[in-house]
């Protein structure tokens, strides 16, 4: 998650002097359309397909891991907050010895 709003950021953050010169040398008319439809196809699409992945990816270990129901899982971030590790299918940090009911 933490990896998706980084990207975002950093799209944002090209995208701005971008259009900044853009509008400045070019004048486009409309170019509040312009910077709407930059921001969606630059930042605000790549960010949800990203987002989609993610959580495809995280679906299993949300459903079938011990984790998805101990007191010590991020379900944002996958991750356990005891360990500061993240969560897989094949792997819970602890072994299932620190699993404490949510
Ligand atoms: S303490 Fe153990 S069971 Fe709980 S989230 Fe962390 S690894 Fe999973």
């Amino acid at each position: 998650m933490g990896n998706i709003v980084f990207w975002t950021l950093i799209r944002l953050a090209v995208l701005i002097p971008v259009m900044w010169y853009l509008l400045e040398t070019i004048r486009y008319r409309y170019w509040i359309i312009w910077i709407f439809i930059a921001l969606y196809i630059f930042v605000i699409h790549p960010a949800v397909i990203a987002y989609k992945k993610f959580a495809e990816k995280s679906k299993p270990v949300l459903e079938n891991t011990l984790c998805s129901t101990c007191k010590h899982f991020d379900e944002s971030a996958v991750l356990c907050m005891l360990y500061d590790k993240h969560v897989s299918e094949d792997e819970i940090p602890c072994g299932g010895s620190a699993w404490e009911p949510d």
